[in-house]
């Protein structure tokens, strides 16, 4: 049986349009109910069937749902609760796929009291938005990070985990707080230090911005998907996860100094030191099944 049979989803971007594609295609019986502000977006998703109904009012989208997912901005997900408020249905789980997580817990506890949240996050994404963006197998051997409070009924945690691993995802149950020191290191960070690279490179005096592309095969470009990522997405992922990303920050920024007098002194073993130890992560998270064993990411020579 289904943990869920009436579910709707607020926001038609990358994330929630493929939990409708998966949904689609993995629960194929349950009622899907979404909304969207945009009128262009509700339009592409009428003309990809993703949904029974769309509608662009939150509010509406929710009346009988039996399962709720916000898949919105971080920022932006204590304003969407508050406006679903009213038209909840007794019993309700609402849940989340935003990628900081006590901050969402403590937003979506106060626009819904006496309500269940469960917050949650697929740890699974590209760097493209909005819809036509989405696909069904996104969440397929990802992790979801379900990040309830303390006092959540086990059962129900555990129902919405059935509901993740139905669309073919790993269930992890973490605090929210470690949730986001975990990510900051994870996630946060590279984003950080590839939107830091990409801008840095573009600005150099030296090097004209035709050579960082011309040349860019070199590593540059890799940087270059992590930092075409949505704007708005990661600007509300670093202020509302200041204090986990700060922490990481120093850290890293305290190894880059150790590094530059490792050169500076022409330190070479502890610079091989480093980059053997960095290669075993690469491939440990290759025998994890996180990513493929392909040479330059799998593109053609
Ligand atoms: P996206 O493709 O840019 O879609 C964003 C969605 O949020 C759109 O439906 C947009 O509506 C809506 N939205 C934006 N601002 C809003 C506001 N102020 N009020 C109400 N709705 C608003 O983004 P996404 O990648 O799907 O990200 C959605 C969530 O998933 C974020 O919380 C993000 O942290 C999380 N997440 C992302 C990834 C990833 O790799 N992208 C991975 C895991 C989790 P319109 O159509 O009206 O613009």
């Amino acid at each position: 049986m289904l943990p869920f049979s009436r579910v709707a989803i607020i926001g038609m971007g990358l994330i929630g349009s493929s939990l409708a594609r998966a949904i689609r295609a993995d629960m194929p019986t349950v009622r899907l109910t979404v909304s969207d502000g945009d009128a262009d977006v509700r339009a592409r998703v009428q003309a990809l069937d993703l949904a029974d109904d769309v509608t662009d009012n939150a509010g509406a989208a929710v009346v009988d749902a039996d399962l709720v997912i916000l898949a919105v901005p971080v920022g932006a997900m204590g304003a969407v609760a508050a406006e679903i408020a009213g038209d909840l249905a007794p019993g309700v789980i609402v849940s989340d796929v935003g990628s900081v997580k006590a901050r969402v817990l403590a937003d979506l506890g106060a626009a819904l009291p006496g309500v269940l949240v469960i917050p949650a996050h697929p740890v699974a994404g590209t760097e493209k938005s909005g819809p036509d963006a989405g696909f069904a197998t996104l969440f397929y051997d990802r992790w979801c990070i379900l990040t309830p409070a303390a006092d959540a009924p086990e059962w129900q945690v555990a129902r919405l985990g059935d509901f993740w691993r139905a669309l073919g995802a790993r269930v992890e149950v973490m605090d929210a707080q470690h949730h986001d020191r975990v990510l900051a290191v994870t996630s946060h960070l590279p984003h950080l230090i590839a939107y830091s690279i990409v801008g840095t490179a573009s600005d150099l005096e030296t090097v004209t911005r035709g050579e960082v592309i011309k040349y860019s095969a070199g590593g540059f470009r890799d940087f270059t998907r992590i930092a075409a990522s949505d704007p708005v997405m990661w600007r509300d992922v670093f202020l509302n996860n200041r204090e986990a990303v700060l922490e990481t920050l120093g850290r890293f920024t305290e190894d880059l100094v150790a590094l530059q007098r490792a050169i500076r002194w022409g330190e070479g073993d502890t610079l091989e030191a480093l980059f053997t130890r960095t290669r075993a992560i690469r491939r440990s998270i290759i025998d994890e099944g996180q990513d493929t064993d392909s040479p330059d990411f799998g593109r053609p020579h």
